[in-house]
């Protein structure tokens, strides 16, 4: 049977030339990056080397980079000790409502710890309106928090425009980065942030391994307490395998970011229009140009998401539903719901997303598959149709 894997969202395969730089880093060089000896002293520079090509990628200093266990860590650690180290600047949090998990609870972890909290909403598309933040914004609002990119359904954020309004009224702009870098040109310096999460599995890297961006004079704080690894902001004696693969994965990130970009649109492009031709009562979700490349979430009416991933997976093909039922319990997603969508189709999601593996061939091998499936699963619906 074929195997077409299009959940790159949710992870990338780490890429093998990754994956060789990362084994010397667990047989041969296995020191602790902190001990002084030889072995020690080699892995701590195999630690600055990664640095640098991370930082590279997103046009930062290496001295600016934290490295943490993930996108989710680096999420928690910006909002949680930028907030309460900084309470001098105020306890107002500005998010949006289609944001990761890994920011959306966090914040409202600290709305039940006594911080103010505003979630805006975003339009049709999955954008923050320029003014939606405008107003939003007080005297207090110490921290804006807005993602670069949607990993639901791909939209792509203003965020040069969002962090200038931010910084008029004296806030701190983070963004979740972490489906944006690899994928599209991202520069610290440019965006105009001050703090930025990305992670290693969503580029072809290891999973468990991210950073945290933190301008220069940026305040935060280590929100765990052991020893005084990277700058006495994360703790933990560092991953240095997971570390040298990151940096490997966005060395490769930046080498290959034009071209891979190129080949991701043409499948998108293919396969947006060839579902939409074929399928009727299906519409695109997301901003239909301002979006990552290479992802496609479409909402079939009449569906399950669910049901649609099981037969796709019965012909080799794997994708996701913003309907990901992680508890049991089915819920459409709330990135969905926010863009304006009604539960019935928000549960009828589907979300392909592409790699640099990905060819024209599976492209249209699932063009050849879906309409059928979405066809059978109609006229099984108690929705109607
Ligand atoms: C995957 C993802 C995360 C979490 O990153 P981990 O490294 O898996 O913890 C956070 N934000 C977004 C937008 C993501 O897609």
């Amino acid at each position: 049977m074929k195997s077409i894997y299009m959940d790159h969202s949710a992870t990338t395969p780490v890429d093998p030339e990754v994956f060789n730089a990362m084994i010397p880093y667990y047989t041969d060089a296995y020191g602790n990056a902190s001990s002084v000896h030889f072995q020690g002293r080699k892995a701590a520079r195999a630690v600055e080397e990664s640095r640098e090509k991370v930082a590279a990628l997103i046009g930062a200093r290496p001295s600016e980079i934290i490295f943490t266990c993930g996108g989710t860590e680096a999420d928690n650690q910006a909002i949680i000790t930028y907030m309460i180290n900084n309470r001098s600047k105020g306890n107002h949090i500005i998010t949006s409502a289609i944001e990761h998990h890994a920011v959306l609870h966090t914040c409202e972890f600290l709305a039940k710890h006594g911080f103010e909290l505003t979630i805006l909403p975003v339009n049709s598309y999955g954008e923050v309106e320029p003014d939606s933040l405008r107003s939003a914004l007080r005297p207090n609002t110490a921290l804006v928090s807005i993602m670069h990119a949607n990993n639901e359904i791909g939209t792509i954020e203003p965020i040069q425009e969002l962090a200038g309004i931010a910084h008029e009224a004296g806030a701190v702009f983070h963004t979740d980065a972490v489906q944006a870098v690899g994928k599209i040109p991202v520069n610290v310096d440019e965006l105009g942030v001050d703090l930025l999460s990305a992670s290693g599995h969503k580029l072809y890297g290891p999973k468990g391994v991210g950073c945290l961006y933190v301008k220069k004079g940026i305040r935060i704080g280590s929100f765990m307490h052991g020893g005084g690894h990277e700058r006495n902001l994360r703790p933990g004696t560092v991953n240095v395998p997971g570390v040298v693969g990151f940096g490997k994965a966005a060395e490769l990130a930046r080498q290959r970011l034009s071209t891979e970009g190129a080949h991701l649109a043409n499948l998108a492009k293919r396969l947006t229009d060839g579902i939409l031709e074929a399928i009727p009562n299906t519409r695109l979700t997301g901003h239909p140009e301002r979006r990552l490349p290479g992802s496609v979430n479409v909402c079939f009416d009449y569906v399950e998401g669910e049901s649609i991933l099981l037969m796709l997976d019965s012909y080799g093909i794997m994708a996701s539903s913003g309907s990901a039922c992680t508890s049991g319990a089915l819920d459409p997603s709330h990135v969905l719901l926010a863009i304006g969508l009604s539960h019935e189709t928000a549960h009828g999601s589907l979300r392909l997303t592409m790699g640099k593996d990905n060819t024209m061939e599976e492209v249209d091998y699932v063009l050849q598959v879906l309409p059928p499936i979405i066809k059978n699963l109609r006229v099984m619906s108690p929705l109607g149709q």
